[in-house]
């Protein structure tokens, strides 16, 4: 599933973390594809904010750099779209509920 959680990226987990990454690699397939069914399909969810793509990749990259993980995809975006907005702080609280590792970290920050 496509999905940008959009959350300040330290308090993603490794595996959420690397997750939105890919996903953002894959949503610009989509779009670069014309598969706009799938991509307004996410908008419509609020799993998405096309405009935010180019940002958030440099922010997920960032945080990756900082763990010392690897990076080797650049991604050249430039929004035409301006599909979708995201709800930061419902995704704050579904990935609290659905992830330990992420939990930990969200309650290690509001210590
Ligand atoms: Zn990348
Ligand atoms: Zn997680």
């Amino acid at each position: 599933m496509t999905r940008m959680w959009c959350v300040d990226p330290e308090l993603l987990c490794r595996q959420h973390l690397l997750g939105e990454h890919k996903e953002l690699h894959q949503l610009v397939g989509h779009i670069r594809a014309e598969h706009m069914n799938a991509v307004k399909g996410h908008a419509d969810k609020g799993q998405v904010d096309t405009s935010r793509i180019a940002t958030r990749h440099e922010s997920l990259v960032g945080e990756m750099h900082k763990r010392g993980y690897n990076h080797n995809s650049p991604l050249e975006y430039d929004d035409t779209l301006g599909l979708g907005e995201i709800d930061e702080q419902a995704n704050l609280d579904d990935l609290a509920a659905r992830c330990d590792a992420c939990r930990d970290r969200i309650e290690a920050a509001h210590r």
